[in-house]
């Protein structure tokens, strides 16, 4: 229940980025005092508040994705983590001798998950000090309300009600919706996450596994089962068969001078014709053989249909070697993809989908050296092998039967789905909250995935309501308006702004 004249903000989701919302949330009250007193409740459906998915892994050999310098959860601090961990060095020294404390380093990710787990308490600490009240809610939003009075109730999957002012949604990531049909199926593992559940089920070492995709979620549940012992033979299985790239243990500033901010808008500017895709596509080109000054075969940058151990091989020597030029190109367009996905035109951002994605995804979400070591590795003795081109699994009673666009067939004994979350609304089966909210119209999918929000404030948008929307949201739900959603310094950013418009409406 409500107190009289106190403010109620409910943050659903205690990953990264309700992490982020919490900590502005408090600081920016206590810095600002509005009058009236604030109550926050927290819920998550984890065992743990602060850390999420991608960082309660559990799994020492999940690394992260991301430099260390980068990802500080405070707004514009990207230092703050290399920070903590330079004064937690005695600890973590201990603890993960192997790591070092370096901003160019890719530590464990359930490192990251304490220094998450240890600002969220820290700042629950800070919360009591000055009288907000937080409730940690160990549960799931079901369902919510919104009545005519502009009253906003939600409901847990406990059948609790709670009363609540503004809500944010920083629900996260979500499971992949692709293979229905094998769901059913005891051996068909709709998830690599949580890795306890992958390797209590698959405790048979030497069984054929196979992991849909080979993305990163892909090397996640291949690296969960290396390192825990597996002996039997492992396939990615996978559109494309495309592995992401390697990250350089040291990023090379890059300057850009084609494909740039001031470029993409003068272009716009002096054509007055909104953007297209295949504008970018020409001016990255354009950087690229500017900058070589000679022409590229593009042709023969393709890598579908190629060796992955020899493309692997290249790539492993490029990152501790002389680099890659067009991964540097797209890694120092860090700053400004937003700004430019934000320009093009829906129909140019669901072209760029369909046919860039892929390609964008390997080169800008690569790869630690360490993670492709040990795929080279596995790939060298024969223990993994890719197959691209195809998404055809049967079950034939015995095992699952793969087959490839040319008809060759594999079987495997257990299937991981590891083919990426989905960003439809309605097909969130994992997050049974977005699809109902969905149907009762309090919010509205986004063509090009998610749903639609005002971006000066994050508040929740619908085309057809005209009240302000009581809802706020953050993350893996904005991938179409955003795209970069899935960087955490992006979505530190994001919550800065999100608590300086509820602050405002907290009066
Ligand atoms: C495997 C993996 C690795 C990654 N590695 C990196 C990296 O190295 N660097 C980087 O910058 N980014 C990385 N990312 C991207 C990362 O997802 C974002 O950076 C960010 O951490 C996302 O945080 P989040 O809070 O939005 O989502 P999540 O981490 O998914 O957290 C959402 C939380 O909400 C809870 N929840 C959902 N629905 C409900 C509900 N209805 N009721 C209650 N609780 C609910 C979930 O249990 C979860 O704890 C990675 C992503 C994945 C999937």
């Amino acid at each position: 229940m409500k107190q009289n004249d106190s403010k109620t903000v409910a943050i659903i989701g205690a990953g990264a980025s309700g992490t982020a919302c919490f900590l502005q949330l408090v600081l920016k009250y206590v810095l600002q005092r509005p009058p009236h007193p604030l109550r926050i409740l927290i819920f998550e459906k984890r065992e743990h508040f602060g850390e999420g998915l991608a960082f309660g892994t559990g799994q020492e050999g999940h690394l992260l994705n991301t430099k260390a310098g980068l990802m500080g959860i405070f707004p514009h601090e990207r230092m703050h983590f290399v920070q903590w961990m330079h004064q937690s060095h005695d600890r973590i020294a201990q603890q993960f001798p192997q790591v070092s404390v370096h901003p160019d380093a890719y530590p464990p990710r359930m490192l990251f998950g304490q220094y998450l787990h240890e600002m969220f308490s820290s700042y629950c600490t800070l919360a009591q000090q000055e009288g907000i009240s937080v409730d940690l809610i160990r549960a799931e939003v079901v369902d919510a309300t919104w009545t005519r009075k502009n009253i906003l109730i939600l409901e847990t999957d406990e059948g609790k009600r709670h009363t609540v002012d503004y809500s944010i949604l920083a629900t996260g990531n979500t499971a992949s919706n692709a293979f229905g049909k094998l769901r059913k199926q005891a051996n068909f593992i709709s998830s690599p996450w949580p890795s306890s559940r992958l390797l209590h089920q698959i405790a048979d070492k030497s069984a054929r596994v196979s992991i849909v995709g080979s993305s990163l979620t892909a090397i996640d549940a291949l690296i969960t089962l290396i390192d825990n012992g597996h002996r039997g033979p492992i396939s990615f299985f996978s559109l494309k068969g495309l592995l992401p790239r390697v990250q350089s243990p040291t990023e090379i500033p890059y300057e850009r001078k084609v494909l740039t901010l001031a470029n993409v808008r003068k272009s716009i500017r002096e054509k007055q014709k909104p953007l297209r895709f295949t504008d970018l596509i020409r001016m990255f080109r354009s950087e690229a053989e500017s900058y070589l000054e000679k022409p590229i075969d593009w042709l023969a940058e393709e890598r579908e249909h190629r060796n992955q151990l020899t493309l692997l091989d290249e790539d492993i020597a490029l990152a501790t070697g002389k680099q890659c030029l067009l991964q540097n190109i797209l890694y120092s367009l860090r700053e400004e993809t937003y700004a430019i996905w934000k320009l093009l035109p829906v129909d140019q951002k669901l072209l760029f989908l369909k046919w860039m994605k892929p390609y964008f995804d390997i080169n800008r979400h690569a790869m630690p050296v360490e993670n492709a070591i040990k795929i080279q590795h596995a790939l060298r003795s024969g223990q993994l092998s890719i197959i691209g081109n195809t998404d055809d699994i049967v079950w034939n009673g015995h095992c699952f039967v793969l087959t490839t666009e040319d008809g060759n067939s594999s079987e495997a004994d257990f299937v991981i789905n590891a083919s990426g979350p989905t960003v439809t609304v309605s097909e969130m089966i994992d997050q049974p909250l977005l699809p109902r909210m969905l149907k009762k119209g309090y919010i509205e999918a986004h063509p090009a995935g998610g749903i639609k929000a005002d971006l000066e404030s994050l508040r929740v948008q619908h085309s057809r309501r005209k009240r302000p929307s009581p809802f706020y949201v953050i993350g893996h739900q904005l991938a179409g308006l955003q795209l970069d959603i899935n960087a955490l310094w992006f979505n530190v950013e994001q919550a800065d702004i999100l608590t300086d418009d509820l602050l405002k409406n907290l009066g």
